[in-house]
């Protein structure tokens, strides 16, 4: 062990990025900073004809996902409640962009398992753009990390193919679904320094950190798949258990 690497394991021993428990170094490269107990209670959605990876707990019960949204198929891979909704708030309203990097290891290590068994592999990446007056308050995008981590994770690379032309109000404060759809109707173009038609026929991820209604994901997108593109929308999170979408 390099030096530095051991000076460095003394001073800041590696713990649980989700209870703060101290870690073995074989978990934590294995388990992507996260111990065992904690993993074994993430609040994974399951999937019916899809397992999980082999480290990943078993899941609970049959689902209808991946969801249509109007014409994009979504899947989410957590529900939002304990841990991951708790990882996710931090990320977007604490600045811990470490949780970035969490999450979208987790999502991208059940989303790489699902993508073997499927046998079809994306051709990039795309994050949901966030406004221009929210990425100036927060001074990132949080889909962008969640892209980035899942992007190393699934080795498919990121690309800018969308940007947002219209500064919407948050989605969580609309009050109905009318209101949703609307907030978002038109906020979303095609990148014209990006050759999205390079793209047409392929499949994209689009990702984003929390689905709620959908429409944001659907507004966004709308100009690829106008542009020819086949799309998979993902979610690090949606819904919980109890309130099923
Ligand atoms: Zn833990």
């Amino acid at each position: 062990m390099a030096f530095n690497h051991l000076l460095d394991r003394i001073i800041f021993p590696p713990c649980c990025y989700l209870c703060s428990r101290l870690l073995s170094g074989q978990v934590r490269s294995h388990l992507r900073n996260i111990c065992p107990q904690c993993l074994s209670s993430l609040p994974f959605r399951p999937k019916s004809n899809l397992p999980p990876p082999d480290d990943m707990p078993v899941l609970l019960e049959e689902e209808r996902a991946p969801w249509k949204f109007g014409k994009i198929s979504v899947q989410a891979i957590f529900y939002y409640e304990g841990a991951i909704r708790e990882a996710i708030l931090r990320l977007k309203f604490s600045g811990c962009t470490e949780y970035g990097r969490l999450l979208g290891a987790l999502t991208g290590s059940v989303l790489k398992d699902r993508l073997r068994k499927s046998g079809s592999w994306p051709a990039g990446i795309v994050p949901i753009p966030l406004s221009e007056a929210r990425l100036l308050r927060r001074g990132y995008n949080q889909a962008d990390l969640l892209a980035k981590h899942l992007s190393e994770e699934i080795g498919v690379e990121v690309f800018p193919m969308v940007r947002r032309i219209k500064d919407t109000e948050r989605q969580s404060e609309m009050h109905s679904r009318e209101e949703r759809q609307n907030n978002v109707n038109g906020a979303f173009e095609l990148n014209p320094d990006f050759p999205v038609e390079a793209f047409r026929g392929r499949e994209i991820i689009l990702i984003d950190d929390v689905l709620t209604s959908g429409f944001t994901m659907q507004a966004c997108a709308k100009p690829l798949q106008q542009a020819g593109l086949n799309l998979l929308g993902l979610a690090a999170a949606s819904g919980s258990m109890n309130k099923r979408l």
